[in-house]
């Protein structure tokens, strides 16, 4: 017998938005199964989104997907350009997103990192960068200027806000993505009429699942690049779906995140080979989903709330 709903906690081999593990919930049903795992400064309004995107994956399924693979970005964090060259080198991937304006480095940190990923990727690799929304407008314009030697695809959220996003745009030549500024389903619509991006970043649990997400991309129009919340296998195949199902996908997805995590709850994880993503759904493992149970009534609580 299948136990559902499950509270889960797995331990994160590096830090990510201050959290050291991964916490969620998994949900089965007639489809089979559906992760709902919201960031913990999450209220109901937007968990509701999360946990439609759970229920269609457990109740529903997902559209027919038009590829059966999809490529994804080896992701380089703000290390020294030997690694940085190291890391893109042993990824197999041809696209390489490169994290810079990391605090306490300079800026001549960020050119090292970016030339070392660039002679890893060779001259027909993609690199982009993603700053964070770190820069101001000015520094932005110049020093994606300068990084542009390099050949950037896009630059990630260079700045915080719409208008800085929007005032960077007008001023560099170099396409603008959209990442912190779409959170909410709303967002990419906004983030559209304020012509801040040439790109949006999307991830399918904020935005409700893989068909509202899809209905999302549309109506704002700009090419979308699939991006995972750092989930599990199960919530990660929703991601791995919506990629697969988007009738264009120009752009590596950031969906090979799966490494981030110290374990999982299926035993042939959703991890990239030669840098794409199978396009599947694999079965969860009793015995693994167990290992990494939690006890956890305000789980259950939010879920309740998210449900309302
Ligand atoms: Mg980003």
């Amino acid at each position: 017998m299948t136990r559902s709903p499950v509270v889960f906690r797995i331990p994160m081999r590096t830090r990510f938005r201050g959290q050291t593990a991964r916490e969620g919930v998994l949900l089965h049903g007639p489809a089979g199964w559906g992760e709902f795992s919201p960031f913990p400064e999450y209220g109901p309004r937007e968990c509701a989104r999360w946990l439609a995107c759970a229920r269609e994956a457990a109740f529903e399924g997902w559209p027919a997907p038009v590829r059966d693979s999809v490529p994804v970005n080896a992701t380089v964090p703000a290390v020294d350009p030997e690694q940085a060259h190291d890391i893109v080198r042993r990824s197999g991937c041809g696209t390489a997103k490169v994290k810079v304006a990391e605090r306490g480095q300079t800026f001549a940190d960020d050119l090292a990192r970016v030339e070392a990923v660039r002679d890893a990727l060779g001259p027909s690799g993609r690199l982009r960068v993603d700053v964070n929304g770190a820069w101001e407008v000015g520094e932005a314009v110049r020093r994606l200027k300068r990084l542009d030697r390099f050949d950037l695809e896009y630059a990630e959220q260079p700045c915080a806000t719409l208008e800085e996003l929007a005032a960077v745009r007008r001023a560099c030549d170099v396409p603008i993505a959209a990442d912190e500024s779409i959170r909410r389903a709303e967002d990419p619509l906004r983030v559209r009429a304020a012509e801040a991006a040439d790109i949006a970043v999307v991830k399918v649990q904020p935005l409700g699942g893989v068909r509202a997400a899809l209905r999302v991309v549309e109506a704002c129009g700009l090419p979308a690049v699939v991006s995972s919340a750092v989930e599990t296998s199960v919530g990660l195949a929703a991601g791995v779906a919506l990629a697969a199902a988007l009738p264009e996908l120009p752009y590596a997805c950031g969906l090979g995140t799966m490494s981030l995590l110290s374990g999982d709850v299926v035993d042939d994880s959703l991890a990239p080979v030669e840098g794409r993503l199978e396009v599947r759904r694999p079965p969860v493992n009793f015995q693994l989903l167990s290992a990494f149970e939690i006890e956890s009534p305000q789980w259950l609580r939010r879920m309740q709330e998210a449900s309302r």
